[in-house]
């Protein structure tokens, strides 16, 4: 039999706000809930490895659901299905609220980029008989993790004459896969004195891509003129096409369980998939919303969020001022009246690594979803902090519907800090928080999630949809 609380007890039970794993409230069947959406989810990540793959995949979801291409000429109803391809590198979801946009939309966004080695313009040569790839990293990487892992080659080529080649190596069964190389410790003295951030340099990281030379009886660089016949043949490619490509080497790494009781996932991209996920399945779900709701996954957010598919640009206004036309009101006053979770990843406290964290104010796997009020560095600067009043509203939307969720801030004060899309979307006059799943091992080729936030992050976008 349980003990009875003492005052002290029942006191601290009454005021105080404790931090919850979620195996203290969750039922054995919710569990199994959470394990079982996240099936769905290791599915979308492995055949998802890039924004234009994502773009693909939610977008052919979407449609098997009933969402069709928007066309801001006609009208549309109550519970009507949307989508828009931005490039196809950014898309949005909608789905006609029974107000439709009058008293605002109700926006999820997210990013489906990740850190990644692109290719430069013309990134093929040929050095002491092997041939490279020249590569320009994407976003926040340590470098020195890029090395010495197993990596497949996605994107697309267009040829001379405008058609489109689709490229994925690596990832099948029996597929070459391909590398970048690096020093044994035996000859590595001079290279350990490097500090870590400079262990291996930008122009260090060039991609292994063939040892044979093209049979000949004469002429040089024969290697890189044999890839160049294996392309051609392949994909009917000359070298200048590299020049209109966006080619992007990532970890090959099979999506994984991570542990003995499973309890986690492993793998590459889970920054920003992991939300982006969640919000395309609450979208799904949630049928007949009062507001119209928006998921965003959007692109280019690893690198600032510039660029015409990235959050800084004016696609999602401009999709919001649609809306608006539709029900004859103000964009400005339909944007100024919305509300958004920026769905993002924030650092799960890792005990390898105490010290970069606040331990009151950091976040922790399987305690449910992580509200963070702002990210940023430095003293709040480059970040929106959300108000308290909005804050209040998101606590009790997932209070009310039992969300497991939790508080974070991304790192101690001076250490360092980050972005996420949030103040892009607050920038236009909305009211925006971060909420999303805290990550072991952020920005690395291969990270590390718990099952259970993944699920409360698609509990949480769902409920805020479907709220008032
Ligand atoms: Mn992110
Ligand atoms: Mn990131």
């Amino acid at each position: 039999m349980e003990k009875e609380k003492n005052a002290a007890e029942l006191l601290m039970d009454k005021l105080a706000f404790k931090k919850e794993h979620f195996s203290v409230a969750m039922s054995e069947e919710e569990i199994l809930k959470a394990d079982e959406f996240c099936e769905g989810y290791k599915h979308f990540l492995q055949e998802s490895k890039t924004e234009r793959e994502c773009v693909e995949f939610v977008i052919a979801e979407a449609q098997k659901k009933g969402f069709t291409e928007f066309d801001k000429a006609k009208t549309y109803k109550a519970g009507d299905k949307v989508y828009v391809n931005n490039r196809n590198k950014a898309v949005i979801l909608a789905v006609m609220g029974k107000k439709g946009a009058k008293e605002g939309v109700k926006i999820v966004a997210s990013h489906i980029d990740s850190p990644r080695l692109d290719l430069k313009p013309t990134p093929l040569y040929e050095d002491s008989e092997l041939a490279y790839f020249k590569t320009h990293y994407y976003g926040g990487i340590k470098k020195y993790q890029w090395v010495a892992i197993p990596l497949s080659l996605h994107g697309v080529m267009i040829k001379a004459d405008g058609e489109t080649v689709k490229i994925s190596i690596g990832e099948k069964e029996g597929e070459p896969k391909f590398v970048v190389t690096d020093l044994l410790p035996h000859l590595g003295k001079e290279q350990s004195k490097r500090t870590l951030s400079d262990g291996i340099r930008g122009e260090e990281l060039n991609i292994l891509i063939g040892s044979r030379p093209f049979k000949s009886d004469s002429g040089s660089e024969l290697v890189k003129l044999n890839i160049l016949n294996i392309l051609n043949e392949k994909y009917g490619v000359t070298e200048k096409d590299f020049i209109s490509a966006e080619l992007e080497l990532v970890p090959s790494f099979p999506v994984s369980d991570i542990g003995f009781d499973k309890s986690m996932i492993g793998a590459y991209g889970h920054d920003d998939r992991v939300c982006a996920y969640p919000a395309m399945v609450a979208a799904f779900n949630c049928e007949a919303p009062e507001r119209t709701i928006v998921t965003v996954l959007a692109d280019k957010e690893e690198v600032g969020s510039d660029g015409n598919t990235g959050l800084n640009s004016a696609y999602l206004r401009y999709f919001i001022h649609d809306l608006a036309d539709m029900d004859g009101v103000k964009g400005r006053d339909v944007l100024s009246r919305s509300e958004c979770l920026s769905a993002d990843v924030n650092a799960g406290f890792d005990p390898n690594f105490p010290s970069v964290h606040d331990k009151y104010n950091c976040c922790t796997l399987n305690h449910g979803a992580v509200i963070t009020k702002y990210t940023g560095a430095r003293g709040k600067s480059g970040t929106s902090d959300a108000s308290a009043e909005f804050m209040g509203k998101i606590r009790r939307i997932l209070d009310s519907a039992k969300v497991s969720w939790q508080i974070g801030e991304l790192g101690k004060v001076d250490e360092g800090g980050g972005g996420t899309v949030a103040m892009y979307v607050a920038n236009l006059g909305v009211d925006v928080v971060d909420l999303g799943v805290p990550v072991l091992s952020m920005h690395a080729p291969f990270e590390v999630v718990s099952k259970f936030d993944v699920y409360s992050t698609y509990r949480a976008c769902y409920e805020f949809y479907c709220a008032e």
